[in-house]
C-alpha cells in the first residue's frame, strides 16, 4: 500500500483571465465614465425600425440587403442589430437632453470572413445630445479617449468627409500612426503603409431627421455620434493581424494580454 503525504503542497490550479476584448471594453467604459458618460445597453435582436428606419436609412438602401443584414424574421421585421446606434435611438426616445452615453456591445453583419472581417464584432457607440454641440466636441472627445486608451499623449486626429445616412455632416476619423517616428512615417510600416495616418472610425452630427424621429427638437439641440469597432482598436494597440484570432479560443494567444 502506497502512503499519501497529506502535508505535501498541492499543485497550483491554472488561473484564467478575462478575454482581451472584455478587458478593452471595460477600459473604454472607465475612460468614458471619467468624462461623465453613462454606459447603456439594448437588445441584440432588434426591430427594423430601431436598426434602420429611425436612423434615416431608406427602405431601399443596400445596407438592408440580405447580404449585409441577418434577418431574424422578415415578417416580424426583426434583425440581428448591425450597429449599436439602435441603442442610442432607444435611449433618446426615453430620455431628455442633455445626454452623454456610451453603448458598447456585439453587432452582426452578414459578411465574408477574412483577416479584417467577422460576422460578429463589437462596437463602442457614443452619443452626446445638448445645446451648442459641434464637431469640435466630437474631435476633442475622441482624441482624448484614444490618447488615453493607446497610452500616447502625442496622438493627433483628423476628420475627413464621410457618408452615413444618419449623420449630417458625416466624417471619417483618422489618427496619426503611433508605430512610426513622429513626422517621419516609414513606407515599410505595416500599420499606416507610409501615409502616417490610420483610418479608424465613422462619426458625425446626428441628422435632424433622426432627432425628429425620436421627438427631440432639432432646432434647439444638436447631437454627435460615433461608432467605432472594438476589435480594430485592440488590433492596433497590440499589433494583432487577424481578427479571427480573438474568437479561435487559442489559449497561448489569449494569455498574452
Ligand atoms: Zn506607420
Amino acid at each position: 500500500m502506497t502512503s499519501i503525504d497529506v502535508t505535501a503542497p498541492g499543485s497550483k490550479a491554472k488561473k484564467g483571465n478575462a478575454h482581451v476584448l472584455s478587458k478593452a471594453r471595460r477600459e473604454l467604459e472607465d475612460i468614458f465614465e471619467s468624462m461623465g458618460f453613462s454606459i447603456i445597453s439594448g437588445p441584440e435582436v432588434e426591430k427594423e425600425f430601431y436598426n434602420f428606419d429611425a436612423l434615416n436609412v431608406p427602405k431601399n438602401h443596400p445596407a438592408r440587403d440580405m447580404q449585409d443584414t441577418f434577418w431574424v424574421d422578415k415578417l416580424d421585421e426583426t434583425v440581428l442589430r448591425t450597429h449599436c446606434t439602435s441603442v442610442d435611438i432607444r435611449h433618446m426616445q426615453n430620455n431628455k437632453p442633455p445626454i452623454r452615453v456610451l453603448a458598447p456591445g456585439r453587432v452582426f453583419r452578414n459578411e465574408a470572413i477574412d483577416a479584417t472581417h467577422e460576422a460578429q464584432f463589437h462596437q463602442w457607440d457614443g452619443l452626446v445630445v445638448g445645446e451648442n454641440i459641434s464637431l469640435a466636441n466630437l474631435k476633442f472627445i475622441l482624441a482624448s479617449v484614444l490618447r488615453k486608451f493607446l497610452n500616447d499623449d502625442s496622438i493627433g486626429v483628423r476628420l475627413r468627409p464621410g457618408f452615413f445616412p444618419f449623420v449630417e455632416p458625416g466624417v471619417e476619423l483618422d489618427l496619426t500612426c503611433f508605430k512610426c517616428p513622429k513626422n517621419n512615417p516609414s513606407s515599410s510600416c505595416n500599420v499606416c503603409k507610409g501615409s502616417g495616418w490610420i483610418e479608424l472610425l465613422g462619426a458625425g452630427m446626428i441628422h435632424p431627421n433622426v432627432l425628429k424621429a425620436v421627438g427631440i427638437d432639432s432646432k434647439k439641440y444638436q447631437a454627435l455620434a460615433f461608432g467605432p469597432g472594438l476589435e480594430r482598436l485592440v488590433m492596433l494597440k497590440y499589433g494583432v493581424d487577424d481578427i479571427r484570432d480573438f474568437y479561435d479560443g487559442d489559449i497561448p494567444f489569449l494569455k498574452q494580454f
